[in-house]
């Protein structure tokens, strides 16, 4: 398989897109024609350039506007085609992409257009160069693959290919099973994007929206097991016009890229065997089970008030390290481990970013099936020994910095928490917390789309639809991903401005992610009662919710007084109820939610975000005050 690239997907100058493009994995780049026009050097050097780096241009674009032109204009496009052909042998690139005409005076025609690129195929061969056709979605007669495909069949010609673009097919909602009778040979360059479902203007769509496969909405696979299908060899290149990639870091973009690549021709290898490329064999998306542990960062005063915290919401300090200054609270299956260490990751995150979640420990059926499939997807390795040496769990350097270890019933990790840590008595009954059903994170809004893809490409997990939550000083967009069989489960929540509550989270916290911990009971009136007794003080939550929540549900009698008495928040869908409880601000500015979700109920009950992030808000400190 070779990957690749179109410039114009990442930030920087040519350069700077060229090292990341690199870095990323990439075998190969497009280079866009504004991309090269705006460098200050010729395209000699830009072709060492581009060697250099370790990659091969695998396409020159684009070339516009070429055929069915009247005279003079139709000359005109010619010189410009030769004009572009030195350009690319000076590059040192055989490939060149012709997109289909929206010039107002073209003509149409398709054994016109037929016979405009066999003529040029005639100038092209004798360079040794081959011309892709496009039809781009706006195309002024061509906008279809199928007609571009018929005149490339009609031009005859060895030097004149075929250009596919899921974008251009799957935006005009054309069957990709169309593609399926292409001969392989006769396609030249396969262009790949996604996008988000959205009803708009085709070219404006495609110029700000397009994404990584994956991350949109478009069935990109389908159209990929299609072209693979005729037995295409070429590249595989993404070209994304994307308003937030071109701000952004061109590294990280460049290595969604490059993750997103490699998952989809996974999926594609999958589900079309025996297509005639060689496709790269990685383990299957990893089945996250659930959170075997949560590892918070803390140090001094802020470590005594979370202790505080955990024992008021019925944690049991379970052990103590033999030899380090962590220790181990455990609840039913859910287990936090707290770090107040000096030195090793708990303590540069600490330093970076104060009290906070640094480590979270997934559990899957094998850690290292899940590590050797993040390394194929780009990510970092994460070495660190737990302990006092005697165990390195599987582990890869997260998003914001976080790391996740990948726990499985052989990795030893219980044999941790036996052998490490110095057993303490039990303290009597808990509150009835049995595991953690959801983390939430926080992110800038640009950044969505790189955690989406960062947890759906090497977890099987499914991702909802982007929902807006309202913010009593902002709007929070969130998604959510869950393991198929519901063992792991993140909420998503994107900000634009740190005056939502996320947001303020991610300035106070200089970029950490978990916000919230959300742990199951399976009785959560019982739950609320032991807490109380523990001294947990809730969230309140105001009257007016309850009077609200009585006049949208048929509620059963006597149900509203306890959830009004507990602070408790309901939801229902479907016949299928969820309730919520809600702590008070933790160090670090942590939440942690207690809710309890009836079988058939898969959703956050987000339909109370506002008013829960209305309740947080009001006990939030008065800007400026240090954080608890
Ligand atoms: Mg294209």
């Amino acid at each position: 398989m070779k990957t690749s690239i179109a410039t114009v997907t990442v930030a920087g100058t040519l350069e700077e897109k060229l090292a990341a493009i690199a870095a990323a994995g990439f075998d190969g780049v497009e280079i866009f024609e504004q991309d090269f026009v705006a460098h200050d050097g010729g395209p000699r050097e830009v072709g060492r350039m581009v060697r250099d780096h370790g990659l091969d241009i695998t396409l020159f674009q684009p070339f516009r506007d070429f055929e069915c032109l009247p005279e003079p204009l139709r000359s005109k496009a010619f010189d410009r085609a030769r004009h572009k052909f030195d350009t690319m042998a000076d590059l040192g690139t055989d490939r060149m992409l012709i997109c289909s005409s929206c010039h107002p005076r073209a003509l149409g025609g398709i054994d016109r257009a037929a016979d405009d690129l066999a003529e040029l195929g005639d100038i092209a061969r004798e360079r040794g160069l081959r011309l892709g056709y496009e039809a781009l979605a706006w195309g002024r007669h061509v906008n279809d693959h199928r007609d571009a495909w018929e005149i490339v069949r009609r031009a005859d010609h060895p030097s004149v290919g075929l250009v596919l673009d899921s974008f251009h097919s799957l935006g005009r909602k054309l069957d990709p099973d169309s593609i399926r009778s292409i001969p392989g040979d006769r396609i030249f360059f396969v262009q790949l994007a996604d996008a988000p479902a959205i009803e708009m203007d085709l070219l404006y769509w495609s110029r700000h929206f397009r994404n990584m496969p994956g991350e949109g909405d478009l069935g990109v696979e389908r159209f990929m097991r299609a072209v693979m299908a005729t037995g295409y060899t070429g590249p595989i290149s993404l070209e994304i016009f994307n308003d937030h990639f071109r701000g952004s870091d061109p590294q990280s973009v460049a290595r969604d890229g490059y993750r997103s690549l490699v998952a989809l021709m996974d999926d594609v290898r999958r589900a079309e065997p025996g297509v005639s490329q060689e496709l790269p064999e990685i383990p299957a998306r990893v089945a996250a089970e659930g959170i075997g542990f949560i590892e918070i960062a803390t140090r001094g005063d802020e470590a005594d008030d979370l202790a505080a915290s955990l024992r008021s919401l019925g944690f049991d300090l379970a052990g103590r390290h033999r030899s380090k200054e962590i220790d181990l609270w455990r609840q039913g299956e859910i287990r936090i481990v707290v770090n107040r260490e000096a030195e090793g990751h708990a303590a540069h995150t600490w330093n970076a970013r104060g009290t906070c979640v640094c480590d979270i420990g997934i559990e899957v059926a094998s850690g290292e099936d899940a590590l050797s499939r993040a390394r194929a997807l780009g990510a970092d390795p994460f070495h660190q020994e737990i302990g006092v040496g005697v165990l390195s769990l599987p582990a890869i350097r997260g998003l914001a910095g976080s790391v996740l270890h990948f726990v499985d019933g052989t990795n030893g990790l219980d044999r941790v928490w036996t052998d490490e840590f110095i057993p303490a008595p039990p303290e009597g009954p808990d509150a009835g917390l049995t595991h953690v059903d959801h983390l939430d994170q926080t992110m800038g809004y640009e950044d969505m789309l790189s955690w989406t893809l960062f947890y759906t490409s090497l977890f099987d997990m499914q991702k909802s639809p982007i929902l807006d939550v309202i913010d009593p000083n902002g709007l929070i967009r969130a998604q959510d991903v869950t393991s198929r069989r519901g063992g792991f489960r993140v909420t998503l929540n994107a900000t634009e401005t740190h005056r939502t509550l996320a947001g303020g989270f991610l300035a106070d916290s200089f970029g950490a992610s978990v916000h919230q911990i959300a742990m199951s009971t399976d009785d959560i009136f019982a739950t609320a009662r032991a807490l109380a007794a523990r001294g947990f003080d809730p969230l309140p939550i105001p009257e007016n919710y309850y009077d609200d929540l009585e006049a949208r549900f048929d509620l059963p009698p006597g149900l509203l007084d306890r959830l009004r008495e507990a602070d408790i928040l309901y939801d229902q869908i479907g016949g299928s109820e969820f309730f919520q409880l809600y702590s008070r601000v933790l160090p670090g500015g942590l939440y942690v939610e207690i809710v309890q979700r009836a079988p058939g109920y898969h959703r956050y009950g987000e339909a109370n975000a506002p008013f829960r992030i209305a309740a947080q808000k009001r006990l939030a400190r008065p800007k400026g005050m240090p954080r608890i």
